[in-house]
């Protein structure tokens, strides 16, 4: 590069606001930033610039704003929709938000705690633990993924049954918006009707409408007590009513209910190693089901065995597994929690993150597998997820690793029937995982006509020179 090229001079001008280590340019040491975690896009940048501070943060901002460069937003950069990934004109900046890394406060009293977007989750999940109080929000990339990351995202993940999505764990929100100015809105009450929600509004906008720099977050008493079953069912017509038995046993003490096909154990057990089947029997369904209490005398094993026996009196559930110890808990965990690693050692797969009402999930899951034995043959039903919520992921696997380019060829015929049949159902075509580049032109399909053209006004007013993550949502 000569010494007059943007790239030199934006990088320049970089290292003045953040400092001369807060700003990549060398190729390798950008690498990582430039890649999605699923390994379908690769991007390019000028640089990438890591910001210690929401002071450094107005100041890239300002600069991108005036000189008109995009800024692609990155967290633990694990989505699952190459939303933190730049575009290929090597023109964008990536801002790495990993060094805004404090907790800045925690509140036992409040039950509330203040993080900065680039806390590691689990680091979060600590320090609400530390405090004696518990912070709900929990998925499979937990050690990687970063709050202001799972903010951007609306992250869903294990507990939503019993405590929502991110924006329902959420009190305040601190934010950079495009031209730089800074929304102070880490206000920690429950109540606050003053307006338009703007924190609702800049949760799940996947850095299109300003980078969150900080978060205040709801705490819980900390669980002191669980019941976690790994239960098998006759069959997946039944998962909705064993959901509801389980509640009128066990109540609102139900914090995950995730449903997983015989296939999912089969694959866990053959590619990642220690784990096993809870059960002698194959069975085609099963349900992990956790019951949790802040009370350590709750007898949480007796509402779910006395749910279970009725289960199996009706013949909903054909065996289950209910786990003696922490050990047994953490193995039944471990299982669910591989399936994606396992299915991405088997072999390629579709993916399709989707939702519908709890109670049409049998319905759904027979039609679309019907689907894909029609569109797909010789592909491998890989349908598991958070069922409690009604999100699936609606999974299609290549296993052997022969004719891998004809299966991903039909990929959009296969996306399209089952995007269809969701909408049919009244149904999400991203439940949890977001829009990024990869839905794009879904949203732009699927979307209200009139709610699209509401998200294109908040976009223009918040962000008129199109710099905040540009290509990704809209
Ligand atoms: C093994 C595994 C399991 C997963 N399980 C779940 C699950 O159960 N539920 C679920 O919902 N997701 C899940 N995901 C997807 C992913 O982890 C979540 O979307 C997570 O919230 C992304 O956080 P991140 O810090 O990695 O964000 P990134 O991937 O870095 O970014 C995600 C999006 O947010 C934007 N962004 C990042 N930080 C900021 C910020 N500070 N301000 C503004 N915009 C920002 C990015 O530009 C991008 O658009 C899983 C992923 C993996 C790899």
């Amino acid at each position: 590069l000569s010494a007059s090229t943007p790239s030199t001079f934006t990088a320049a001008a970089l290292r003045e606001l953040v400092g001369a280590d807060g700003v990549l340019v060398g190729a390798e040491e950008m690498a990582p930033f430039l890649l999605d975690h699923r390994h379908l896009y690769r991007g390019r940048a000028q640089a990438v610039v890591r910001p210690r501070d929401v002071e450094a943060v107005s100041r890239v901002l300002r600069y991108c704003h005036e000189h008109r460069i995009g800024v692609v937003p990155q967290g633990g950069n694990t989505s699952y929709c190459g939303g933190a990934t730049p575009d290929e004109s090597g023109r964008q900046i990536v801002l790495a938000l990993a060094r805004l890394d404090r907790i800045r406060n925690v509140d036992a009293d409040n039950f509330s705690l203040v993080a900065e977007a680039g806390c590691i989750l689990a680091r979060v999940q600590e320090a609400a633990a530390e405090a004696d109080r518990f912070f709900p929000l929990s998925l499979g990339a937990e050690g990687t993924c970063q709050i202001g990351g799972n903010l951007a995202t609306n992250a869903g993940g294990l507990n939503v049954v019993r405590y929502g999505m991110t924006r329902e764990l959420v009190l305040g929100v601190e934010a950079v918006l495009a031209d730089g100015s800074i929304y102070d809105g880490l206000k920690s009450l429950r109540k606050d009707n003053t307006g338009y929600d703007l924190k609702s509004l800049l949760i799940g906008s996947e850095g299109t409408l300003g980078i969150i720099t900080a978060a205040s977050l709801k705490l819980w008493p900390q669980v002191r007590a669980h019941a976690t079953a790994f239960i098998a069912l006759t069959d997946v017509a039944h998962v909705v009513a064993l959901l509801e038995l389980l509640r009128a046993h066990g109540g609102d003490r139900i914090s995950s209910f995730e449903l997983l096909p015989r296939v999912a154990v089969e694959l866990t057990v053959r590619h990642i190693p220690g784990v096993t089947d809870p059960l002698d029997a194959a069975h085609p369904w099963y349900v992990l089901c956790e019951l949790t209490a802040a009370r350590a005398d709750e007898p949480l094993a007796d509402l779910m065995q006395g749910a279970l026996e009725k289960a199996m009196e009706r013949g909903w559930v054909a065996d289950a597994a209910l786990a003696a110890n922490e050990r047994q808990r953490a193995a039944f965990w471990r299982l669910r929690e591989s399936v994606p690693e396992a299915q991405r050692m088997a072999g390629p797969s579709l993916k399709h993150d989707i939702a519908v009402p709890v109670a049409s999930l049998p319905g759904f899951i027979v039609e679309a597998a019907a689907l894909v034995a029609q569109l797909l043959p010789d592909g491998v039903l890989v349908c598991y997820g958070h069922a409690g919520d009604g999100s699936l992921h609606f999974n299609v696997n290549r296993i052997d690793g022969t004719g891998v380019t004809a299966f991903q060829e039909r990929e959009p015929v296969l996306r399209r029937a089952i995007h269809d049949l969701v909408t049919r159902f009244h149904g999400s075509i991203s439940a949890e995982h977001g829009i990024g580049q990869l839905k794009r032109e879904e949203l732009a399909r699927y979307a209200s006509p009139v709610g699209l053209v509401a998200m294109r006004a908040i976009k223009q007013a918040l962000d008129p020179r199109g710099i905040l993550n540009p290509g990704k949502v809209l």
